[in-house]
């Protein structure tokens, strides 16, 4: 069963020595006027581009402020984006039909760091990227406490979405929760110069809308984070059932401090991590580079990318669980990444933290035989990523729920997620942000294949349509701002108590609407637009006609399997069949 993987490995350690390819900009401009923006991924929800007529690059706050006046004063929409875009929704598209906007780029906008150790705080730009700002920090023998996985994103981008890490200690896995100050640059006045910054503190009635505001309120030029003195961390994963997962969870976040769990639903198996920090003066060199992020040999990304499509179009279930297997049995045997010194030799991996929090080495290598297996120049993986935020007791009923499908539809329907993450499962604390979470939550990541074009159907489809709907309706989960296909964010707004105050807060800083875009509109105030042909396919809605899935090629407008409200595009061989039966394997 292993031997595929091995080759896949061999070949990795291979090619990975020669070269890689650096990710390309999101900003793509051909020289002919205009540019288009992009998401990390290559690709929107949509599939359609973002043009934008003009893009700017300021390297301090004061051209910042300038190139916000500037698009006030010419009536300008306007849209911030960081150096990598690693946002999937379209936030960050300025784009009108009348090409009266404007696009701010933060890449240049990077070098500002300045820690307060006496007060052990940072003040950093809205540019810099995670990696540097940690690698300072640390250097100062200080460590940011919270972060997300991935470090390829800029702080002002991170805050901006709400994202996180995973703990429930503290002041939790969400970095928004651990600033003390922030800098916005909001339109002004003819009389103030078109714009001004605002310096806000927790005390100020504007600091919770402002940090979690999708950019939504104006650009953020400064972010104060709280640090701590530097400490390790000493980590473990324990890869075993699934068995009683949803009794679990809670006192696994509970009981370590950086906890999270990868389900793999279609194996049966659950890697519970065990995480908490250590004192500086334990021995240990370790790092935490996750799998995933690790640059792969563009060759093993096209193959993987290759047969992945090949059995989806084949309907070949028993070869995803397969592929399945072999990366399981492969993510066991390096501990996900994790690495004592070279490689992995044993449990516990001791690190400091700015080693073990986050990572994403394929960021930095350099030529062109290996990239991040996403690249969107290679023709390597592509997916969805769904990801849903739960308060922390109602996620048993969910995990219940999808137990219970995985057993009807038969567990080989999973696989398909099981070639990526499986069900990564998160722990974040309650916030005071208006669009943050407001009480103690889980949060479950998944991802799985998107086909190369909008009106491919895929094959097990329906059941992360019905997994997405249990999260997003029946269960009530909210949509992480940064990810999800665009049915997840539908009614959003009425999943927040403290929204209108958000919409208050809008209105007072950015009374022309500058910073909001058809785009952006459509996601954060979960707008759902007209239903066309084929819709149901990519999230773009939820199918309430055969019409809406493609009946051509055998995909129907269903009911769920155990969440009957559910509509998803199953596959029927014939459009007379009763097609609520269990998929199989062809
Ligand atoms: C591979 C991968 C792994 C990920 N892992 C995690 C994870 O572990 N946890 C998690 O929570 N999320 C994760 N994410 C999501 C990621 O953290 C968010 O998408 C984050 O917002 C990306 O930051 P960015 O700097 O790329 O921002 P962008 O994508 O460039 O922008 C995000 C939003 O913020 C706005 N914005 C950007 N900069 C500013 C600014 N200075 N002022 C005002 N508005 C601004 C933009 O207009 C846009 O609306 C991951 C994403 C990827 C692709």
């Amino acid at each position: 069963m292993y031997r595929s993987w091995w080759l896949l490995g061999a070949i990795h350690l291979l090619v990975s020595v020669v070269t890689a390819m650096l990710p390309q900009s999101p900003i793509q401009c051909d020289g002919t006027g205009g540019c288009n923006l992009f998401n990390s991924y290559g690709v929107w929800n949509d599939r359609k581009n973002c043009h934008v007529p003009n893009v700017t690059y300021p390297r301090t706050e004061n051209e910042l402020l300038r190139a916000v006046a500037y698009a006030n004063q010419n009536k300008l929409k306007l849209r911030v984006v960081s150096q990598f875009s690693h946002t999937i929704p379209k936030l960050a598209c300025p784009a009108t039909s009348t090409g009266n906007s404007l696009l701010i780029s933060t890449s240049s906008y990077d070098s500002g760091i300045e820690i307060d150790a006496a007060n052990l705080a940072v003040t950093v730009d809205g540019g810099v990227g995670l990696r540097k700002l940690i690698d300072t920090v640390e250097a100062a023998g200080l460590s940011l406490v919270a972060a997300p996985y991935w470090e390829g994103v800029s702080i002002g981008g991170l805050i901006s979405t709400g994202s996180h890490g995973s703990s429930w200690w503290g002041k939790g896995g969400s970095v928004h929760d651990h600033i003390v100050g922030l800098s916005l640059i909001v339109p002004a006045k003819q009389s103030e110069g078109y714009a001004k910054i605002l310096r806000l503190e927790p005390k100020d009635q504007l600091f919770n809308a402002a940090k979690v505001s999708m950019g939504l309120l104006g650009v953020i030029s400064k972010v104060k984070l709280l640090l701590e003195k530097g400490f390790k961390r000493s980590v473990s994963y324990d890869f075993t059932d699934d068995d009683q997962i949803e009794n679990k969870y809670m006192d696994h976040g509970k009981k370590y401090e950086f906890a999270d769990i990868t389900w793999y639903p279609s194996k049966h198996t659950a890697a519970y991590r065990y995480d908490n920090r250590v004192p500086l003066n334990i021995s240990g060199d370790g790092v935490y580079d996750f799998l995933g992020f690790q640059a792969n040999p563009i060759l093993v990304s096209k193959s993987v990318r290759a047969s992945e499509k090949v059995m989806d179009n084949g309907h070949n279930l028993s070869g995803k669980c397969i592929l399945a297997s072999s990366f399981l049995g492969y993510k066991k045997l390096v501990a996900n990444g994790l690495k004592n010194g070279l490689i992995f030799t044993g449990y516990p991996v001791i690190g400091n933290q700015g080693k073990m929090q986050t990572s994403g080495s394929c960021l930095y290598s350099t030529g062109k035989d290996s990239s991040c297996a996403w690249d969107p120049r290679i023709n390597g993986l592509f997916f969805y990523e769904t990801t849903a935020i739960f308060p922390a007791p109602k996620f048993r009923d969910f995990i219940l729920d999808v137990k219970k499908l995985r057993d009807l539809v038969k567990p080989e329907n999973f696989c398909g997620v099981d070639i990526y993450n499986g069900f990564l499962i998160r722990f974040i604390k309650a916030s005071e942000a208006y669009l943050g979470q407001p009480e103690e939550s889980v949060v479950v990541d998944f991802n799985y294949y998107r086909a190369d074009d909008a009106s491919t159907p895929r094959f097990d489809q329906d059941v992360w349509e019905e997994v997405e709907q249990l999260a997003f309706f029946k269960h009530g989960a909210k949509p992480h701002w940064a990810k999800n296909r665009n049915m997840a964010f539908l009614n959003v707004q009425s999943k927040y108590s403290k929204f209108t105050k958000f919409v208050g807060v809008k209105r007072q800083l950015d009374p022309q609407n500058m910073f909001s875009s058809e785009w952006s509109d459509e996601i954060v105030f979960g707008k759902e637009g007209a239903k066309s042909d084929g819709c149901g396919l990519e999230g773009m809605c939820i199918c309430s006609e055969d019409r809406h899935c493609s009946p051509g090629k055998g995909y129907f407008c269903k009911p769920g399997v155990v969440y009957e409200e559910a509509r998803v595009c199953r596959y029927s061989p014939s459009s007379n069949v009763e097609s609520d039966s269990p998929k199989t394997d062809l």
